[in-house]
């Protein structure tokens, strides 16, 4: 039926975020001019989006200040000369999540819980990601080896938590999450789902009341971490949920900003949770913050802000049974 030949040859509508997302922004150029920043403010960095591309949401780029080359925001984002430069003990993998790979798709770290890594992309590069460079297509972040890691799983009774990520796990569509979330619900040692995400910073479109009926007819508890380093990229929020941030030069690397952040995410009802000190991924040197730098700006926050309120100070380490907790 001529109806049916249409239906099979369209591709499935998009919604709002998937659209949104489409539209993101993927030239430094284009950035700059939204920006109303000279074009030369890119150009610099353009090497380094042959290997890590530049994407951002319009809507991330709407809360950068304009004609400002400093801004907290743009500077996550904006490639830079200094990424591809090689400094030694900065390296491609540096939690050697290479070598955690318990089945395809599933990252094993720490006793009783593991990763399964739902996609490979993000609805932002972020430059200091520690999975800029992770091979995520051969490590399993794909459908099938979505479906092979939940077997390993299931067949693994000493996890009790399974943490959805990426990439960006809410960057999936509500039925495939959907049908993550149901397998995981049949597997019975498992007792909790936390969900990793930076989408409802940078995309916030995307918590739908779909995605919340997903999310809550599991019979798991489900903890969900948000990941924002500034107070400047925050709206309001829906939830209680954790805030995991990253200490970045030039982002967030004062007491003062880091004070703001929590005070903010504990306006909008979400809990500071963890503040980490940067991976060393290859081509995000320029982001460090020496540790004794960080603990002193942890120390300030301690004596500024009430203790519900002041994020555990971590960094991970490769084959530490847990994050390490500095202060
Ligand atoms: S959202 Fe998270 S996983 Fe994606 S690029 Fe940013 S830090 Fe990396």
């Amino acid at each position: 039926m001529p109806t049916a030949t249409v239906a099979r040859n369209t591709p499935p509508a998009q919604s709002g975020w998937q659209r949104e997302l489409a539209d993101a922004i993927r030239d430094p150029a284009e950035l700059c001019r939204v920006l109303g920043l000279h074009a030369a403010v890119a150009e610099k960095g353009l090497p380094a989006t042959r290997s890590f591309p530049l994407l951002v949401p319009r809507v991330f780029a709407a809360r950068m200040r304009p004609g400002d080359p400093r801004d907290p925001l743009l500077l996550q984002v904006l490639p830079q000369a200094a990424e591809t430069e090689d400094v030694a003990g900065w390296s491609a993998d540096p939690l050697r999540e290479g070598d955690a790979l318990a089945a395809p798709g599933l990252v094993k770290k720490y006793d009783g819980r593991a990763l399964l890594l739902l996609t490979g992309g993000c609805a932002v590069n972020c430059r200091y990601c520690f999975r800029r460079e992770f091979p995520y297509a051969t490590s399993g972040a794909t459908r099938r080896g979505v479906a092979e890691g939940l077997e390993a799983i299931a067949a693994d009774d000493s996890l009790t938590e399974v943490i959805l990520s990426g990439g960006d796990p809410l960057l999936t569509d509500d039925a495939f999450l959907g049908d993550v979330i149901e397998r995981l619900d049949g597997i019975p040692h498992l007792q909790r789902i936390r969900i990793h995400t930076r989408l409802p910073v940078v995309l916030p479109s995307r918590v739908t009341p779909g995605l919340v009926d997903v999310l809550t007819s599991s019979r798991l508890a489900r903890v969900v971490v948000l990941h924002a380093n500034h107070p400047a990229e925050l709206a309001a929020s829906p939830a209680i949920i954790l805030n995991q941030a990253v200490l970045l030069a030039g982002i967030n690397d004062s007491a003062a900003v880091l004070a703001a952040l929590s005070e903010r995410l504990v306006e909008i009802g979400v809990v500071p949770y963890y503040l980490h000190l940067l991976d060393r991924v290859r081509g995000a040197t320029h982001f460090d913050v020496p540790q004794g730098r960080a603990e002193e700006l942890h120390r300030q926050l301690r004596d500024t802000l009430p203790g519900y309120a002041v994020p555990r100070l971590v960094r991970e380490v490769p084959g530490e049974p847990s994050k390490v907790w500095i202060a």
